[in-house]
């Protein structure tokens, strides 16, 4: 007899969602992961009573009436609404595009004098149809735009040339000719007060967890319960023998600082080739901390190597594939279940890793 229904690998907020659920229906469930901690991505550790997102900052967006109440069962969530800056050089600039980011680039009021400035150039690029990352963004939003606040920061973001990215990677930030320094279109937004542990804690309440604990150096893995939930890389899980699915790093440079208010604002982007860090996380921001000190985080992007943490799916055409032919051993693979962000190598924002998992759970149990 196995002890458990399921073996749960990773308690990120895919690993934690399929818990949650399966204990309610009645199975029994252990979840390992290889970290010390629960959480996956979205763990907050408190450093000087504020919570520093420790592996990127978070911030809770989706336009799902259902999955907003969910994820407000586990906790109750602030007012935030991410509102980033961009510094490029010695000039500020409001974050989407938007009126405040074209009236502070060229000094003008309204939108038709924005709309006027932004086609002019536009129609001497002459860009029928956009190829990649640069010809979008210049039809877009024409060529001051681009060469300011897209180009030097996508660069560094992905370490490519902006003629070698594709063009959906910049589709998902809004242009609005409103003054809107909102970030997200979503109809819901905000931060867990109290950090996002409490969400998981909550989750996984009563449920066997073992920490420190890898999947791949676990005796009798097979043996432990009826069927697996599987979150980690879904390559290593079949020993990369098809080949090496690709990621990109990110590294956090993190300081405590003897200020209470270091840059007035979460999210500061420097879009400038020159200054090596994408951007500074200033972490009490998204929760209105008033603490003495202050905990920031600079972010480099890196290129991922074996070993390091995997942050961002490479989805190109060879990734793509690859992956598709993983998916297909997957799909060969029985009582083994593939989900969450590194087990569909997917860029998966945290509504739809929740969606995904209860669509895995109402799949699993028939309903
Ligand atoms: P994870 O959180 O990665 O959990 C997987 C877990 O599996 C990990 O804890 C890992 O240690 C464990 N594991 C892996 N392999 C093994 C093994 N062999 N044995 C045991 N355990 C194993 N989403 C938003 O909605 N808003 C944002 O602002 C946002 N910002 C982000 C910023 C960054 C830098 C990144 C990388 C992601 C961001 N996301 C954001 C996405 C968000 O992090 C994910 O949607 C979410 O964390 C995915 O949950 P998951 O359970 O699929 O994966
Ligand atoms: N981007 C940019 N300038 C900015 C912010 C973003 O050019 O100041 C571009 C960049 O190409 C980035 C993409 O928009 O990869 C998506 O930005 P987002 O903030 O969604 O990136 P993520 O949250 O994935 O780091």
């Amino acid at each position: 007899m196995k002890k458990y229904d399921y073996l749960i690998v990773g308690a990120g907020l895919f690993g934690a969602t399929f818990a949650y659920e399966a204990k309610k229906r009645g199975k029994s469930c252990l979840v390992i992961d290889k970290r010390d901690h629960i959480g996956g991505n979205i763990y907050c550790e408190s450093v000087e009573g504020i919570n520093v997102h420790k592996y990127g900052a978070h911030i809770f967006h989706t336009s799902s009436k259902e999955i907003w109440e969910y994820v407000n069962t586990f906790a109750e969530f602030n007012n935030y609404i991410n509102a980033p800056v961009a510094i490029y050089k010695d000039e500020l600039y409001n974050l989407p595009f938007n009126m405040n980011t074209f009236s502070k680039m060229w000094g003008i009021k309204t939108p038709s004098e924005a709309r006027t400035i932004i086609d002019a150039q536009i129609k001497e690029l002459n860009i029928t149809e956009p190829k990649n990352l640069e010809e979008q963004a210049l039809s877009l939003v024409g060529t001051d735009v681009y060469e300011k606040l897209i180009k030097g920061y996508t660069e560094k973001q992905w370490q490519r040339d902006c003629r070698d990215l594709p063009s959906f990677i910049i589709k998902r930030l809004p242009l609005r000719f409103t003054y809107d320094n909102n970030y997200f279109n979503d109809r819901y937004q905000g931060i867990p007060i109290g950090g996002y542990n409490q969400i998981i804690e909550k989750m996984l309440d009563g449920v066997d967890v073992w920490l420190s604990t890898d999947f791949f150096e676990l005796e009798n893995r097979e043996e432990l319960a009826q069927k697996i939930v599987f979150t980690g890389q879904i390559d290593r899980y079949f020993d990369y023998k098809l080949g090496i699915l690709e990621y990109r790093s990110v590294r956090f440079e993190n300081e405590v600082l003897d200020c209470e208010n270091y840059q007035g604002n979460a999210v500061v982007n420097y879009t400038e080739r020159e200054v090596p860090y994408t951007r500074v996380i200033e972490h009490k921001h998204f929760e209105f901390g008033k603490q003495p000190k202050t905990v920031i985080s600079r972010e480099y992007s890196s290129e991922w190597k074996m070993g390091d943490e995997p942050y961002y799916p490479v989805n190109n055409d060879r990734n793509n594939s690859l992956y598709e032919e993983y998916k297909a051993l997957a799909d060969n693979t029985p009582n083994v279940i593939f989900g969450g962000r590194l087990g569909q190598y997917k860029y998966y924002d945290m509504d739809k890793v929740i969606i995904s998992a209860l669509d895995t759970v109402k799949k699993e149990f028939n309903e």
